[in-house]
């Protein structure tokens, strides 16, 4: 049912597919891929860069931040380092994001999806204002939902996967939308150490164990923790690289898309 969300004028296309993730995590490869895997199966999309700090992109935009705001103009004009000058660039854009809307809401009935990559560092975007005024306009047009990149290989420590699945849920909690969990690079290391994990939560105390460390017991608490937030979640395993798990991750965003009709 569309009827929850209380808009008007709310349509159930394009969805919104917010990619965020630690730096290096690979979204920006993730969305070459993925935007190759459109036009193969003619799937209609648009592509927005929110990065106006990144120099060259492997992908053709179709909404970019860098037509709009100039980077390194902006932090001269207010003296500012790069993080500064990011977050400044995206303040600029956000003032704008109205006429960004606008054009999508034009051109909604061509379109199945609106893929958007994110600034390279995370936080600029999950705990900005500007990053919050930019989702939130999306969310409250179309349906949206957030792809939380994971760096598969670089989880498979229980330490760092936890502290990973942390900073997810705090981004779930705090945009409250849909959040997919997407495994990357498991042309590298599968992600089915994480599926257990995430699925028996002794299983993950007992990988945690093998860690003497003091963190170790607080990583067992927090387990428990996350047990509840699993089951809000979905997941799904890619690899940007060898474009395994493509027809996986849109059937997982399809899903994550009704899911948002039916509760907002
Ligand atoms: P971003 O900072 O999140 O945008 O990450 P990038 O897309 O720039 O990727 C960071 C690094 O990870 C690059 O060296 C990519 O080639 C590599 N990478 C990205 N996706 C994959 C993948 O699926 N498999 C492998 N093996 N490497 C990947
Ligand atoms: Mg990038």
């Amino acid at each position: 049912s569309s009827s929850g969300n209380g808009f008007p004028n709310f349509r159930r296309k394009p969805v919104i597919i917010i990619v965020v993730g630690m730096a290096g995590s690979g979204k920006t490869t993730l969305m070459h891929r993925l935007v190759a895997h459109t036009h193969i199966k003619n799937i209609r999309g648009y592509v927005m860069n929110l990065d106006p700090a990144v120099m060259t992109l492997p992908y053709a935009s179709n909404i970019d931040i860098r037509d709009t705001v100039k980077y390194k103009e902006v932090m001269k004009q207010f003296n500012l380092g790069p993080n500064g000058g990011i977050l400044t660039s995206m303040n600029l854009f956000a003032t704008k994001f109205n006429e960004v809307i606008s054009m999508i809401e034009r051109r909604a009935d061509q379109l199945d999806y609106v893929l958007v990559d994110t600034p390279g560092q995370i936080e600029i975007f999950t705990w900005s204002a500007s990053g919050a005024i930019i989702t939130e306009a999306f969310a409250s047009t179309f349906p949206t939902v957030v792809a939380y990149v994971v760096d598969t290989p670089r989880s498979e420590d229980p330490t760092t996967f936890m502290s990973n699945m942390l900073y997810a849920c705090s981004i779930l909690y705090k945009t409250r939308l849909p959040l997919i969990l997407t495994f990357n690079k498991v042309d590298v290391a599968a992600h089915q150490f994480a599926l257990e994990w995430m699925e028996d939560f002794e299983a993950f105390q007992t990988a945690a164990s093998s860690d003497q460390s003091y963190t170790s017991t607080l990583t067992q608490s927090l387990s428990l923790v996350l047990d509840e937030f699993y089951n809000n979640l979905k997941s799904v395993g890619v690899s940007a690289v060898s474009g395994a798990g493509m027809e996986a991750f849109f059937q997982v965003v399809e899903a994550s898309a009704d899911e948002y009709m039916d509760t907002y």
